[in-house]
C-alpha cells in the first residue's frame, strides 16, 4: 500500500485495486471513510483516459489512468456506504485479458486538498430552454454518457464558454426541474440531466452568450464546488431561507431536501426578496407548496413594487428579519441560509449577528 505525505494532515489515505472478468474491469477504491455516497464520486472517461475523483472531507482522491485497452462508453459506479468502498465497473470493448490497468497520469493515486485539484470540465449538451420569468430561463443540460456526476445539495458548478477567443467561467447552481419533482421520486443515481435557473442580463458578459446557444450545442461544466454540508441539517427544527433574486437557486434543493429527509423539521420559512412581482421565480409553485405542506411558510418582499402591491416592501432590514426569524420553540435548533447580491448577503449577515444568531446557525452561499 502506498502512503502519501500529504495525507498526514487529512483523512487516512485511500487505496485502490482492480480485477477483471472476460467482459469487465472493476476498479475498487477503499476510501477508509464511512460517510461516502454516490455524490462523492465523479468519474469521466475520455479517449483512452479514465479519471475518478472521490471527495473525502476537504480532500480529493484521484484515480487517473491511461487505460491499457479500450472500454465501452458507459460504465457503472457502486458505493458500499457502510464500508466506504467504491466499485467502478468498466465494460471491455474486446474480451481479452488485461495484463495491467494502464499507466498513471497526473496525480494518479494521490490524496490532495480539494482546493488544489483545479476544476475539471466535461462538455454537456443543451437539451431544452424554457422561459420562467421575463428574464429567467430554465436550462436543461445533459451529461455525456462517459461521465458520472451528481451535484450535492447546496453546491454549484462552473460553466465555461469561449467568448471572442477568451475562456470565460461563471458559477451556476443546479436546481430540480420543478419544486415538486424531488418529492415524486428520489433523484436517480445515474441522472443524466441537470437543470439550472439562469437570469439573462442583456448587458452581461456571459449570460447573453449562454442564451444564444442552440438546442444540441455544448457548454463545459465543472465538478461541484461549495462548502454547504448536508450534516448542517442534522436534528434541525427550524430552517429559515433568505433569498434575493437568483439567490433563490441554492434554496430549491435545500428546501426539497429538508422537507423530504429531515424528520426533526418543524418549520421551513422562505423570505424571498425581489424587485417586482414579475421577477418572482416559480411564484405559483411556491404558493402551492405552502398550501400543501403546513411546515412551509412563504413571504415575498419587493424593493420596487407597483402601487397595488400590499405585501412587504423594501430591502432586508432589522424590522423585517426580527419578525420573520421566530423560532418555533425557544430551544429549536435553527439554520438560516442566505443568498443574493453581495450587498444583500453582507447586510443580512450583519443583521443576523446583531440578532444574536451564532456562526453555526448561519450559512451564506458564495463562490
Ligand atoms: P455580468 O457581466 O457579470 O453582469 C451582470 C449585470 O451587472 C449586468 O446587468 C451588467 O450590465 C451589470 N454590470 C457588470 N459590470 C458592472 C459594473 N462594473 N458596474 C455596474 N454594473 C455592472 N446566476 C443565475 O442566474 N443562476 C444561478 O444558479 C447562479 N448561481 C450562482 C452561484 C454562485 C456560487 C455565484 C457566485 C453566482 C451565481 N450566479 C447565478 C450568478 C452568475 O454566476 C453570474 O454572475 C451571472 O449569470 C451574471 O453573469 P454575466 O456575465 O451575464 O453578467
Ligand atoms: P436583483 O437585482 O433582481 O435584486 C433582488 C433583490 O436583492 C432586490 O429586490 C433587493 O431586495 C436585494 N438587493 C439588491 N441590491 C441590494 C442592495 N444593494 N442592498 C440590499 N439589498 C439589495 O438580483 P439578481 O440580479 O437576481 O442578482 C442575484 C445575485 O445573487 C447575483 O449577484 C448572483 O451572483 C447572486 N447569486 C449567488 C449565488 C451563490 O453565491 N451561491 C447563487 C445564485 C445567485
Amino acid at each position: 500500500q502506498v502512503t502519501h505525505p500529504l495525507a498526514k494532515e487529512g483523512p487516512s489515505s485511500p487505496s485502490y485495486d482492480w480485477f477483471q472478468t472476460d467482459a469487465s474491469v472493476t476498479i475498487v477504491i477503499y476510501t477508509k471513510q464511512k460517510d461516502i455516497n454516490l455524490d462523492s464520486v465523479i468519474a469521466d472517461h475520455r479517449d483512452d483516459s479514465f479519471r475518478a475523483e472521490t471527495v473525502i472531507k476537504d480532500y480529493s482522491y484521484l484515480i487517473h489512468i491511461a487505460l491499457s485497452h479500450e472500454i465501452q462508453e458507459d460504465f457503472s459506479v457502486r458505493v458500499v456506504e457502510n464500508v466506504g468502498k467504491i466499485e467502478i465497473v468498466l465494460k471491455k470493448k474486446e474480451n481479452t485479458s488485461w495484463k495491467c490497468l494502464g499507466h498513471p497520469l497526473e496525480n494518479h493515486n494521490s490524496l490532495i486538498p480539494k482546493k488544489d485539484t483545479g476544476l475539471y470540465y466535461r462538455k454537456c449538451q443543451l437539451i431544452s430552454k424554457e422561459d420562467v420569468t421575463h428574464d429567467m430561463k430554465l436550462f436543461c443540460l445533459m451529461l455525456p454518457p462517459s461521465t458520472r456526476l451528481q451535484v450535492p445539495t447546496g453546491q454549484h458548478v462552473y460553466f465555461k464558454l469561449t467568448i471572442t477567443g477568451t475562456e470565460i467561467v461563471k458559477p451556476y447552481t443546479p436546481v430540480s426541474d420543478s419544486l415538486f419533482s424531488e418529492f415524486k421520486e428520489p433523484v436517480l443515481p445515474n441522472n443524466k440531466y441537470i437543470y439550472f435557473l439562469i437570469k439573462i442580463y442583456p448587458a452581461g458578459l456571459f449570460t447573453p452568450e449562454l442564451d444564444h446557444l442552440q438546442i444540441g450545442d455544448y457548454v463545459s461544466v465543472s465538478n461541484p464546488e461549495g462548502n454547504f454540508k448536508i450534516s448542517q441539517f442534522q436534528e434541525l427544527e427550524d430552517l429559515f431561507l433568505l433569498a434575493a433574486g437568483t439567490g433563490f437557486t441554492p434554496m430549491v434543493k435545500v428546501l426539497s431536501y429538508a422537507l423530504t429527509n429531515i424528520p426533526s423539521l418543524r418549520k421551513v420559512k422562505l423570505m424571498f426578496f425581489n424587485k417586482t412581482e414579475d421577477d418572482i421565480i416559480w411564484r405559483s409553485q411556491l404558493e402551492k407548496l405552502a398550501f400543501k405542506d403546513k411546515r412551509f411558510d412563504l413571504e415575498f418582499v419587493l424593493s420596487a413594487p407597483t402601487s397595488e402591491w400590499n405585501g412587504k416592501r423594501g430591502y432586508i432590514s432589522p424590522a423585517v428579519l426580527s419578525e420573520f426569524l421566530k423560532r418555533s420553540l425557544v430551544t429549536s435548533k435553527v439554520l438560516i441560509c442566505i443568498c443574493g447580491p453581495m450587498p444583500f448577503t453582507e447586510q443580512g449577515m450583519k443583521l443576523l449577528h446583531d440578532l444574536n444568531f451564532s456562526k453555526d446557525e448561519i450559512h451564506s452561499f458564495t463562490a
